[in-house]
């Protein structure tokens, strides 16, 4: 009745499942979000590795019938354990596994590549943690099919002026004009902000988060973006609840 099975895979949370077992959520490349318990993960020395933010190839035994996955061995390509020793970073790789998680849209490919390179981009440039954030949502927006345009209204196709200030349409979950606007989002930008957003957009990730910006420019747009995420993520966000992506970098 069981079968072997393998695929992609980034290991998003993980939790204590009896006595001495694991289960995690994974996001993989063939069959999205799954569950798999890691039987013997606490104590035995010889248990698959498959701590959370590993990245790899995950090989599992699926039962159809009571549709569970086990988790059988890994070939891991990145731990990502750098992220752990840096506070800002930790917290930032959470925020990413939960928010694709609450998504849980769009095509699982595309968000396992985001994934994957967001968490590497944590590990070989921790001191660009707000940048690689804030890249990360913006490309997270376009994978669940969200095509936030800073260039023009999607509702009135208007393109913006120069100088315009841009608002938010709750109801489409996406910026827009200030006459198209729903009251009181909060969720404002200037024209600085919206020529980064529209000129990194099309970047490669790796590209992005190496232009400039000022200090000022990167916390009203990481402020812009986590408000983004909880819109998109129905409100609620442990990983933004204490408030420290807000507040440490
Ligand atoms: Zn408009």
């Amino acid at each position: 009745m069981e079968r072997n099975v393998s695929s992609l895979a980034i290991v998003l949370h993980s939790i204590r499942y009896g006595q001495m077992n694991r289960r995690l959520k994974l996001l993989t490349v063939d069959f999205g979000l799954i569950d798999v318990v890691s039987y013997g993960a606490r104590k035995s020395l010889k248990a698959v590795k498959g701590d959370v933010f590993s990245d790899g190839q995950f090989f599992l035994y699926h039962n159809p019938v009571k549709r569970d996955y086990t988790l059988k061995d890994v070939q891991v390509i990145a731990t990502h354990d750098e992220i752990r020793s840096d506070l800002g970073s930790n917290y930032a790789a959470l925020f990413f596994c939960e928010l694709v998680m609450k998504t849980n849209g769009g095509d699982s490919a595309s968000q396992y590549r985001l994934l994957s390179t967001a968490l590497d981009l944590l590990c070989s440039q921790p001191n660009l943690v707000a940048r690689i954030l804030i890249q990360f949502v913006l490309r997270l927006l376009d994978v669940c099919g969200l095509q936030a345009d800073y260039a023009r209204c999607p509702i009135c196709e208007r393109v913006y002026g120069q100088q315009e200030i841009i608002q938010f349409n709750a109801q489409l979950g996406a910026p827009c004009c200030q006459q198209c606007a729903t009251l009181d989002s909060g969720m404002i930008l200037g024209p600085g902000a919206r020529r980064y957003l529209t000129l990194t957009k099309e970047m490669d990730y790796h590209r992005a988060v190496e232009i400039a910006l000022s200090e000022q420019a990167t916390l009203r747009i990481k402020a812009y973006m986590l408000r983004y995420a909880l819109i998109l993520s129905g409100g609620q966000l442990n990983t933004l609840s204490g408030g420290m992506l807000q507040t440490l970098f």
